[in-house]
């Protein structure tokens, strides 16, 4: 099965996301001589073979049901074994677009880490792309570079152990794009740079989660000759939506009114709050409205951006 051709029925060996809410999805592999438990109940992979993807499956023993879906990167990320930190789909969404990325793009990346971000890089740059992926942590690139088989893109995706600080990317003239989520990426900025097609602007992108390696990443493209650094970060906001009732002009005035006749009343110890209710209108329409809260929770790392210039002939 692949990450980058949907099919319709499923196999044995195929990859299953077995989606039982949005917070509770898992991989399986399907193998008929297997079963999955859950709170939902015991669910045996034979009984999913044949079954279309998005099929609502029910528990062997009646307890409760999941769906069986097919892979996308955003449920990859989702379900990810964590070797390592790795990068949400906020994060993503984003750097994929402010780097141009696009079918045909050749891209460069370390480190490699868990491969979520190199799921979605696969998707967006195939089917005639290719992304460079290094990664020093010898267990890291050897893990990674199965998942990368085993979903189809190891055609689109080279991955590389090694040290891209020390030894560089070995790779000159060739990359549209670069990203780094590197401890201390201002290492490898020289090397990069040396990594684009040399007569086209290019983009690059640093994620860093403190604004002192900000600091000195941003010192490093200066000096390496980039433009255009901007740093950005993606917040996550809970939009809180509820209904309001519309009042009229008159209804407003009339509520004043109602509660300043209350204060009167509580003053002179005379309590009749109960009749004025019936002033209002019944049933106003009602408004959609949203409330954020002050703070908007979710940092992970910030995103530093710059823009790589073509190098001009003398002539
Ligand atoms: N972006 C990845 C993802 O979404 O799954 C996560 C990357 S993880 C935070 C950082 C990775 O960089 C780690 O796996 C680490 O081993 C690797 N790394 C750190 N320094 C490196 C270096 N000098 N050369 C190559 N890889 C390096």
């Amino acid at each position: 099965m692949s990450f980058l051709r949907y099919k319709t029925l499923i196999e044995e060996g195929d990859l299953v996301i077995a989606y039982l809410s949005r917070e509770n999805m898992t991989p399986l592999i399907v193998d008929s001589q297997k079963t999955y438990n859950n709170k939902f109940g015991t669910f045996k992979h034979k009984d999913m073979i044949g079954k279309e993807y998005g099929t609502k499956m029910p528990s062997h023993n009646g307890r409760g049901f999941m769906y069986l879906l097919h892979s996308t990167p955003e449920l990859w990320t989702h379900v990810v074994p964590h070797r390592t930190q790795i990068l949400y789909v906020a994060d993503i969404s984003y750097i994929i677009t402010y780097l141009d990325l696009k079918p045909g793009s050749v891209v460069l990346e370390s480190g490699t880490g868990s491969g979520s971000f190199s799921h979605s890089l696969a998707r967006t740059i195939a089917p005639n792309g290719h992304l460079y992926t290094f990664e020093f942590h010898e267990e890291r690139a050897k893990a990674v570079k199965k998942d990368f088989e085993e979903h189809g893109l190891s055609d689109l995706i080279t991955v590389e152990c090694r040290d891209v600080c020390k030894d560089g990317f070995g790779i000159t003239g060739i990359v549209h794009a670069v990203f780094l989520d590197l401890p201390a990426p201002w290492e490898a900025i020289p090397a990069a740079k040396g990594a684009f097609k040399q007569n086209r602007i290019g983009k690059i992108c640093c994620f860093s989660p403190c604004i002192e390696q900000v600091q000195r990443t941003c010192a490093s493209l200066n000096e390496n000759g980039f433009v255009e650094i901007k740093m950005y970060e993606c917040l996550m906001r809970e939009h809180d939506v509820k209904t309001i009732p519309i009042y009229t002009v008159a209804d407003a005035i009339n509520k004043i009114k109602i509660q300043q006749d209350k204060k009167r009343k509580r003053k002179d110890q005379n309590e009749q709050d109960d009749a004025n209710s019936s002033k209002f209108k019944q049933d106003p329409p009602n408004l959609y409205v949203t409330k954020t809260p002050n703070e908007a929770k979710g940092h992970t790392s910030y995103l530093t951006f710059a823009t790589f210039l073509p190098v001009l002939d003398d002539e």
